[in-house]
């Protein structure tokens, strides 16, 4: 059996509402690990340091860096944003199925890291809905917001990187299939090698018996 958790990658366009599923995806269900991520972003308001992130100056920011301490990092919109090693690696190794809702930069250098990672891009179904979910939020400046959505032009041209596509229309809906993907994951051949073996080497103890 194989004991070690499965790491996912999720990204999607701001405002998809990765934030809003993967908050579902921990209150639904128990074996999930969510990495916070360290950002030199300010906070926004009701975010805590330590919960939606770890918010650091640009100088803490690159001494994580200088100190390997980062699993991979990214700039997006003019600000820092970064895995924090040691949990993942902590959690992966106790069994969780760790999730990082990172962007596509930060996906790709974690799939060449680690090749059995599972990329999931996560998606609204239309750009009108993106920008009603941005404008709705009501946390950033319209400004940021034409920011935002151009990015997300940007980063649409990426999504065959990823291995999955998941759209956000009914969250509850979403949230389900999020999981059911991670599950499956748990089951592919390369996954149960150590199970394959072991019956194998079973059948063939049996059919020795029988003869
Ligand atoms: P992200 O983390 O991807 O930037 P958020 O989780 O902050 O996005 O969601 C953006 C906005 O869209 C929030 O106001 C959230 O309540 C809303 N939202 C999220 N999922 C849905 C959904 N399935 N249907 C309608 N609104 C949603
Ligand atoms: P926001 O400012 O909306 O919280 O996040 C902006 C973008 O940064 C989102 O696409 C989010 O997924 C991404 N992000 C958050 N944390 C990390 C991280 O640790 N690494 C990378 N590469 N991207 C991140």
């Amino acid at each position: 059996m194989n004991n070690k958790g499965i790491l996912t990658v999720v990204s999607g366009f701001s405002g998809a509402g990765k934030g809003t599923v993967m908050k579902k995806l921990m209150e639904n269900y128990d074996n999930y690990a969510l990495s916070i991520s360290m950002t030199t972003r300010a906070p926004r308001t009701g975010e805590t340091h330590g919960k939606e992130y770890f918010f650091s100056t640009r100088e803490e920011f690159e001494q994580k860096i200088e100190a390997g301490q980062l699993l991979e990092y990214a700039c997006y919109c003019d600000n820092y944003y970064g895995t924090p090693r040691e949990y993942v690696e902590e959690q992966l190794a106790a069994g969780k199925d760790v999730i990082l809702e990172i962007e596509i930069q930060g996906a790709l250098k974690i799939k060449q890291q680690c090749p059995d990672c599972l990329l999931l891009f996560v998606t609204p179904p239309s750009a009108k809905e993106l920008e009603k979910r941005l404008v709705g939020r009501g946390t950033e400046t319209m400004e940021v917001i034409s920011k935002r959505l151009s990015r997300a032009t940007e980063e649409s041209e990426g999504i065959e990187a990823y291995d999955y596509i998941v759209i956000n229309d009914d969250l509850e809906a979403c949230v389900k299939e999020l999981h059911s993907i991670v599950q499956n994951a748990h089951n592919t051949v390369e996954r149960r090698a150590e199970f394959i073996k072991e019956i194998r080497e079973e059948l063939k103890q049996f059919s020795k018996g029988a003869k």
